[in-house]
């Protein structure tokens, strides 16, 4: 296993409970210390996405899971509910297909809800209508990847941190320690979830695929930080533009409001806030609240969306592939693992856990 991030600890989990012997590779001093720990920590419903998706199959039970593991362990779990807005005729539509999606996946007690209806809940929200979807919560991420991480090694998985995978070759793995130190590592399977880098992994197998490891694209997105009162009660996600300039709300879990993430699509991983950014998240908020004051707002962190498609397409998936498709026996890598990967990590170590062991 390559990556310690929420998604690897999740399949490491789900092998090692199934008796299968796992060491994880993580290149840093720490487990989640990079998408996993820069992300909104939502536990989405499962209504973004169509019912024909790995996405769409995945984030409803994965979100259900979460929240009886995070309810049986002790870890810190806020259900705050969902407002997703439309501001404009055609995000009235959108709403309408993801209600659709919603039904079709599976989720509960999702409500169209008028404009009136919003300004029930939200009286200083303005917008045509909203999809109201009262399960969607914020999950204590790091507590819950050292769950996963405690479940995996009670299992038997032993993790080596600083641990960096530099190269490969047939089914041997080259790996630097700490000190720069190479060594060698023989494997039978082999799950690349190692996020950012896991195209870079895909690649050392490139000459014994039957097809090249598909392209994938980056996506910054920066978040500020929102001092003072919570202007709302629920998590506020508008769609289309006002979403992609960081018009999005949500509490975190220590109770702190924030707008984002943004998106940039970048080359580089540099996870640098730009604060003159601010003035266009309060343009971006101010398509449906009014009260938010420039001077509220200090700039956050910023995390990076692997995507297994660019901007010039209309969206995409996961890539979870195995020999089926690259035609390298015990391979599996999970590519463009963008959201909500971090709501569906149990189900995608389950569905993972699946091809393997029949
Ligand atoms: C801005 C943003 C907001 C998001 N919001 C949400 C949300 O609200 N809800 C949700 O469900 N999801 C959300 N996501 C998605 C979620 O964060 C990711 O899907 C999830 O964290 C991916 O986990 P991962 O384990 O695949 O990747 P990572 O967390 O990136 O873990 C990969 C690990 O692999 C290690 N690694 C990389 N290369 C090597 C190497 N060569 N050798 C050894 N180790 C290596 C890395 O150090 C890292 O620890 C968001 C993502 C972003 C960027």
């Amino acid at each position: 296993m390559i990556g310690a991030g929420v998604v690897g600890l999740a399949i490491a989990r789900a092998l090692a409970l199934r008796g299968r012997e796992v060491v994880i590779l993580e290149k840093n001093p720490m487990i989640g210390n990079e998408t996993s720990s820069r992300n909104n920590e939502v536990v989405h419903a499962g209504f973004l996405y169509p019912p024909d998706s790995l996405r769409g199959t995945l984030c409803r039970p994965g979100a259900e899971m979460l929240r009886d593991y995070c309810r049986e362990r002790g870890i810190g779990l806020a259900v705050h509910g969902k407002l997703t807005l439309a501001l404009t005729e055609d995000e009235d539509g959108l709403l309408e297909t993801m209600m659709a999606f919603g039904e079709d996946n599976g989720v509960q007690g999702l409500q169209l809800l008028s404009a009136e209806g919003v300004k029930e809940r939200e009286p200083e929200i303005t917008c045509r209508m909203a999809l109201y979807s009262p399960n969607t919560a914020v999950v204590h991420s790091h507590d819950y990847m050292l769950s996963l991480q405690g479940d995996a090694e009670n299992a038997g998985a032993v993790l080596s941190l600083n641990s960096t995978v530099v190269g490969g070759q047939g089914k041997v793995l080259t790996v630097e320690d700490e000190n720069g130190e190479p060594f060698e590592l023989a494997w039978d399977t082999l799950i690349n979830a190692s996020g950012l880098g896991a195209r870079d992994i895909a690649n050392y197998h490139s000459s014994e695929r039957d097809i090249p490891p598909p392209d994938i694209r980056y996506a910054k997105g920066s978040y500020f930080t929102l001092t003072g009162k919570l202007p709302f009660s629920y998590i506020v996600v508008p769609l289309g533009e006002t979403l992609a300039a960081g018009g999005s709300f949500t509490i975190d879990p220590g109770g702190q409001g924030k707008f984002g993430p943004d998106l940039e699509w970048v080359t580089e991983h540099d996870y640098t806030v730009d604060p003159t950014k601010a003035s266009s998240f309060v343009a971006a908020v101010g398509k449906y609240w009014n009260g938010l004051d420039v001077d509220r707002l200090q700039p956050g962190y910023a995390g990076i969306r692997p995507r297994a498609y660019g901007p010039e397409d209309p969206g995409g998936d996961w890539l979870i592939e195995t020999e089926v498709e690259h035609g390298v026996s015990g391979l599996v890598n999970l590519l463009g693992i963008e959201t909500p990967g971090l709501t569906a990590s149990m189900a995608i170590g389950d569905y993972v856990a699946g091809q393997l062991i029949h």
